[in-house]
């Protein structure tokens, strides 16, 4: 690739991705790092991109500590509920107790916030969530971002970290390429912040074909915050706690809204409350969880998916009644207006007025991700004030890797952290990540010339393919040198799919499965060796291919791991249908050695730091 032209960058603080915790992660190292240099590198554009890219309606995550409506107690023991007990109760705290001066920041920067006119506090939309006007969300925190980085590189993907040469796991940056002019970048860094969100499109999407894109997760997020890490030996927790959603069908409108401040609700084709029909059933399943309040995420899920099999399908939410209210109705559009747009249109294309007709609900494709109502990610650090010894290592949100922080859903363990926690889990990793260059850790790091000059090779390797593969070409696209990054991807997905508890076995796996999902995602990497890129396009297609189908075999090495179905609703073990708390009330964790590829897992316990509940050992 001698035509190739390389840039050079050398940093303090570099944040890998500009979505909500990228943006934290950057504003927050100008504050402790008056002097450092702090560089931000974005595959899209940070105005915007990320999974608030279009905007969103509502802040999930508000204590309004002051005006004691929750403390960060209480949120620790809501995400400790909604995840089945398996969270890391200090990074949910952490995140807790600062995640208001986050909003109110926003608050100072201009995003429209709705207020109560009574009390004056920001609107609730329930316990947690408060309502904005969110259109312009992304470009406010971009507006902070840009104002405190020396740079902000857009339109660069990252594809690997780069180490120290002289120090064993340390960091030493990280390389990629540009998309529009395809120069590769070489951005040599004392600490580098992972903030490059979750994965979607790992496994098969309900809409295919021309549909594909919509799905209810960015089709743009493709598990570099995994890949990345894992490449590079990183361990990582909950990979197999991948989330499954209950949205409006085939749009994939948010349903919080919905729920909680027009008060809608679901019922099957009958009319019935079809959740209640299944709480024995489900009690069978995984014992008192199921009275726990509010029902836990999956649990809700289980209860669709059981009616729909058992018959009673389609399941729709009941907007008839409360879009009788003007006001509410009002609301019900607007929330669509301010982050899903798609949802409007696909009402207005199947002729649904929700004042008139009760619209269909759907479960997702599953994603994984680490900062909603699940919690897959990178095994970190906690905060010294608050971890037990197993979780702290020296600096808060630090991977097993020295000097490689992560934030929001690259960071496991700490579900329901949302927007506004995400940006402020990047605040947290960023201040921990200056100190650890004031704690002079990151001295005397050295990246070789051979070290970026040889993953120049391997990165732009997919154009060599096509180049030399085109000649070949049979028909069409179809060449038997190479496979695009299209036909890649489709095979990725149906492996998932199929093997490990996708939409086409309804979330249904087992050990055989697994296993055969495995072998079958080996030879797919194996042939990803020979995907070929038309163009730096298609390059990034073909990077995004590779990050996916490594962040693929890490949940399936997680989900074949723990021989339990702790998440019913989110994926079955059929080999395993009961929630096992006796062996399995723990967290696992994975390693994958860059060398051999093969993971190893084990358990950690998992800790009940909030309330003091004895810690229960899985054997
Ligand atoms: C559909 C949906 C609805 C949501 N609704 C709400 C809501 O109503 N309220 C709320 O508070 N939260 C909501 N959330 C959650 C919120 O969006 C996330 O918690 C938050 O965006 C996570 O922040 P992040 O920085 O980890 O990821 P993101 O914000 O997604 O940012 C990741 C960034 O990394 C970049 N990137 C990816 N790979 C690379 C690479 N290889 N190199 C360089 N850059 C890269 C991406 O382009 C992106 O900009 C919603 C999420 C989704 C998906």
């Amino acid at each position: 690739m001698a035509n190739v032209k390389t840039h050079y960058e050398e940093s303090d603080v570099l944040i890998v991705g500009g979505g909500m915790a990228g943006t934290g992660a950057t504003f927050e190292a100008r504050h402790w790092g008056r002097d450092l240099k702090i560089v931000c590198v974005e595959k899209a554009n940070i105005d915007r991109s990320g999974a608030v890219a279009q905007g969103l309606y509502a802040i999930n995550c508000y204590m309004g500590m002051q005006w004691d409506e929750n403390q960060p107690e209480d949120h620790v023991r809501y995400a400790r509920n909604d995840l089945m007990g398996m969270v890391r109760e200090d990074l949910g705290y952490d995140m807790a107790r600062h995640v208001d001066s986050t909003v109110h920041m926003f608050d100072e920067w201009g995003l429209p916030m709705m207020k109560n006119e009574k009390t004056g506090r920001y609107l609730r939309e329930g316990k947690w969530q408060i309502m904005i006007h969110g259109e312009s969300y992304k470009p406010i925190v971009a507006e902070a971002a840009k104002k405190s980085a020396n740079k902000i590189y857009n339109r660069i993907m990252i594809t690997h970290l780069l180490m120290d040469d002289e120090k064993e796991n340390r960091i030493g940056g990280a390389v990629g390429f540009n998309m529009r002019t395809g120069d590769y970048h070489v951005f040599k860094s004392k600490t580098v912040i992972v903030a490059a969100g979750g994965a979607s499109h790992i496994f098969k999407p309900r809409a295919v074909g021309e549909g594909m894109g919509r799905t209810w997760y960015a089709p743009w997020s493709n598990g570099s915050a995994y890949a990345l890490p894992i490449a590079v030996g990183a361990k990582m927790t909950q990979m197999e706690n991948r989330i499954v959603l209950c949205r409006f069908k085939d749009g994939y409108g948010p349903v919080g809204a919905y729920f909680l401040h027009l008060k809608t609700y679901t019922q099957n084709a009958n009319g019935e409350n079809y959740e209640k029909k299944w709480y024995d059933h489900t009690k069978n399943l995984v014992g008192e969880y199921i009275d726990h309040h509010p029902t836990p995420t999956c649990l809700r899920n289980h209860a669709f998916i059981q009616e729909v099999q058992a018959g009673g399908g389609p399941i729709h939410m009941v907007t008839k009644e409360a879009f009788q209210d003007p006001h509410l109705e009002t609301v019900g559009w607007e929330n669509f207006l301010g982050m899903t747009v798609g949802q409007a249109v696909v009402w207005a294309s199947q002729n649904i007025d929700p004042k008139y007709t009760n619209p269909e609900l759907t479960t997702s494709e599953p994603y994984v991700m680490g900062s909603h109502a699940t919690c897959s990610g990178a095994w970190v650090s906690g905060p010294e004030d608050l971890s037990p010894k197993e979780y702290f290592w020296g600096y808060n949100r630090m991977l097993t890797i020295d000097g490689l922080f992560g934030a929001g859903d690259t960071v496991g363990g700490s579900a329901h952290k949302f927007s506004s926690g995400s940006f402020t889990e990047g605040r947290l990793a960023a201040k921990a990540a200056v100190k650890y260059i004031e704690d002079k850790k990151a001295d005397g790091i050295k990246v070789s010339d051979k070290q970026h000059k040889d993953l120049k090779e391997v990165i732009y390797k997919p154009l060599e393919n096509y180049t030399v593969g085109r000649n070949e070409i049979t028909g069409g696209t179809v060449s038997p040198s190479y496979i695009s990054p299209i036909q890649g991807l489709q095979r990725l997905q149906r492996i998932m799919d199929e093997y490990v508890g996708g939409i086409a076995t309804n979330y249904m796996t087992n050990e055989n499965m697994l296993n055969r999902g495995l072998e079958l995602l080996k030879w797919l990497e194996e042939d990803l060796e020979n995907v070929g890129a038309e163009d730096y396009h298609q390059l990034m297609r073909a990077w995004e291919l590779k990050h996916r189908t490594i962040t693929s075999q890490c949940v399936t090495e997680h989900t074949k791991f723990r021989k339990e179905t702790r998440w019913p609703g989110y994926y079955y073990r059929g080999d395993h249908l009961k929630l096992d708390d006796e062996n399995w009330h723990c967290l696992t964790v994975s390693r994958r050695d860059p060398k051999t590829k093969e993971f190893t897992m084990e358990k950690v316990p998992v800790y009940h730091i909030v309330d003091e509940k004895k810690e229960k050992k899985a054997s």
